[in-house]
């Protein structure tokens, strides 16, 4: 496990490389000025010949000379230098005599042999080799002690990058009480986390505890904080992986990565392993477009080796999440691997107050704020999105000087979270203006009209995120099950903003690209999915997942060409239809419509008591919600 954690002194601050460099050349450049001023002799030294010593040594103008080696150096009465060089394998004296110098001659002056077989000689010679070899093994000791210094990955190969909470630090636990809502798949796993605490009593009536636990559900709704739970409950060490993080950089890793995770979760155990979007190493095998990716399926294979490598006695838990279990591998979902499936739903109202309740925990509210009122108002919304939204407004009341988070601030960040900021700066032209107003106008008159489309709660012409202006409408309670008629009421409202831009400007914007998608493929899944068109009947012609370009490749349509063609005519029957009950509404009530536009051009955004007004003046009775949140 030690392994794992970086020592301190590679998190130590390292200079920059660059400066690193530097320093090095100017080391170098000192070294080398040195060596040369030392090597270079003060004085002037003459070079001679052989012949110059011999006629000085016969004319007694030498006062010494000194041999070492090969290297002959003369000094003269009058204190000038010389040097040469003799044959090696000769004495000195045997060349001088040579050379004419008499024996008496020779004996006058005074020859001194120095032995080189010292360390400083040796050193001389093998320095100027030994010199650059130094210099280079200590820029690979710099260069490597850097890449230390980033984590490079080079040099960690293999070994897991498991991010390990363990029991014992406070500050990450997490517990079930921290997440709201959930209650049936918190249930479950108390089974997971009785077995972690006392797996003795498991072990000995002979159960068989679960090896693995896939958590599904959209994204946000909180599985991620659901296992580190799981963990923070039972008080064992938690290692926590993405699926994403075993395949990288380097082929072959992912399967090492793995094998290296279980080893340290073993060790540990009782311990808890998390793969978190498994789905990015266990999609489908071999089906994948262009060949399939072959690291991704070692890394697979290697988790199912693993998990049927260890012995239920091993104490150790399998946990993996994901929000596409459609394009898992089916060899995951086989009993003795990730067997139990725990799902989690997005919250429902009151789920979603809970989950505000704990998001609220360390924020000061003025006294207004009323959080069952915000879990009203936010059907569809995720864990993550709630908690998006507790954090925009308390960042909203920061910016407004306010020590305080107030009830509209809340109210503000839903529309924020749901749609993207409110684009001020976005000026619409005059004529633009006019059209956006319609086009709203149209989608919440026939929202108002019909009887099961859903009340409209907001309207507005001021552009958010990507659309140029919005009507908001609110499903009457939160529902699993949804209506035929509900849904064709639905699809002619979002044909509601088409039909007005028709009817006021003669001619078709692209304003309405987005709900014609919306309306297709509501008509289309209403055909396919739910059997809802009379012609084919009930007949699941796609599953849920839809298209998946990876895992079950794009082209293996479960129904013939021929279907193919009774399809899209039956989509077209429904788009149709739609159209003609929104031109209808439209047109039998274009006096509303003109009322409730030109307001819009006046005010940009009408709320729904606003709104309500205006089509009450005109005798429609507005759909009514709980009074509580018609106050807010
Ligand atoms: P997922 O892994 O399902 O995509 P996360 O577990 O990462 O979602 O959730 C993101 C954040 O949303 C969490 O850190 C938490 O703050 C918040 N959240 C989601 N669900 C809940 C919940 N049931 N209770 C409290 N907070 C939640
Ligand atoms: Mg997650
Ligand atoms: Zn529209």
């Amino acid at each position: 496990m030690d392994k794992n954690k970086k020592t301190p002194q590679n998190k130590l601050p390292t200079p920059k490389f660059g400066s690193q460099i530097a320093i090095a050349i100017l080391i170098f450049i000192g070294i080398t000025l040195a060596y040369s001023l030392l090597s270079t002799p003060a004085e002037k030294i003459k070079s001679l010949t052989i012949g110059d010593v011999a006629t000085g040594v016969n004319a007694g103008t030498i006062e010494k000379i000194e041999v070492s080696g090969s290297d002959v150096s003369i000094l003269f009465k009058d204190k000038t230098k010389g040097e040469t060089k003799k044959e090696l394998e000769n004495s000195m004296s045997e060349t001088l005599t040579r050379y004419g110098v008499t024996a008496d001659k020779l004996a006058l002056t005074p020859i001194e042999v120095k032995t080189e077989s010292g360390f400083v000689y040796w050193l001389m010679n093998i320095l100027p080799f030994l010199l650059p070899v130094l210099l280079i093994g200590f820029f690979l000791w710099m260069m490597t002690r850097q890449a230390k210094g980033q984590g490079m990955q080079a040099f960690t190969f293999g070994q897991s990058k498991a991010r390990i909470t363990n029991p014992d630090d406070k500050k990450n636990k997490v517990t079930f009480k921290d997440v709201a809502g959930a209650k049936e798949a918190k249930q479950e796993l108390e089974e997971i986390v009785d077995f972690l605490k006392n797996p003795k009593k498991f072990l000995d009536i002979g159960a068989q505890i679960p090896k693995g636990v896939l958590l599904t559900g959209h994204p946000g709704t909180g599985k991620t904080l659901l296992a580190r739970a799981v963990a923070g409950e039972a008080e064992v060490p938690f290692f926590h992986l993405s699926g994403s993080e075993f395949v990288e950089m380097f082929v072959g890793v992912g399967a090492s990565r793995v094998r290296d995770l279980f080893k340290m979760a073993k060790k540990a155990s009782p311990s808890i392993v998390f793969i978190d979007e498994i789905d990015a190493v266990g999609r489908v095998r071999g089906t994948g477009v262009g060949g399939g990716n072959d690291e991704r399926e070692q890394t697979l294979n290697q988790i199912l080796v693993e998990m049927d490598g260890f012995e239920p006695t091993e104490k150790v838990i399998v946990m993996a999440a994901t929000n596409r279990s459609d394009v898992l591998d089916p060899a995951l979902l086989r009993p003795g691997r990730f067997d139990r499936r725990v799902t989690l739903d997005l919250p429902d109202r009151s789920d979603r107050e809970a989950i505000l309740t704990i998001h609220a925990r360390k924020k000061p509210f003025a006294e207004d704020v009323n959080l069952k009122v915000i879990a009203e108002r936010t059907p569809g919304f995720s864990g993550a999105d709630l908690y998006s939204l507790m954090n925009e407004s308390a960042i909203l009341a920061a910016r407004e000087e306010r020590k305080t988070v107030a009830q509209m601030d809340l109210v503000r960040s839903i529309e924020k979270v749901m749609m993207g900021p409110e684009r001020k700066s976005h000026l619409l032209s005059k004529a633009e203006k006019e059209i956006t107003a319609y086009h709203e106008a149209g989608h919440a008159l026939v929202a108002s009209v019909l009887p099961y489309a859903d009340p409209v709660h907001k309207v507005s012409i001021v552009s958010r995120g990507r659309a140029g202006g919005y009507t908001l409408k609110l499903p009457l309670e939160d529902r699993k099950l949804q209506s035929k008629k509900e849904f064709l009421d639905d699809i002619a409202m979002s044909l509601g903003g088409y039909v007005a831009e028709e009817m006021v400007l003669g001619d078709i914007t692209t304003g309405p690209s987005n709900d014609l998608q919306v309306a297709t493929n509501l008509a289309r899944a209403m055909v396919t999915r739910w059997g809802m068109s009379d012609t084919i009947g009930p007949i699941a012609l796609e599953s849920d997942g839809g298209q998946t370009l990876f895992g079950r490749g794009v082209n293996d349509k479960e129904y013939s060409e021929k279907m193919s063609a009774v399809i899209d005519g039956e989509v077209k029957k429904i788009m149709d239809d739609a159209l003609d009950v929104a031109r209808k509404v439209l047109t039998e009530k274009r006096h509303i419509l003109d009322a409730i536009a030109k307001k819009l051009i006046e005010v940009e955004t009408l709320e729904q008591d606003e709104y309500n007004k205006i089509i009450i003046e005109h005798g429609i009775t507005p759909k009514m919600k709980d009074p509580e949140i018609i106050k807010a």
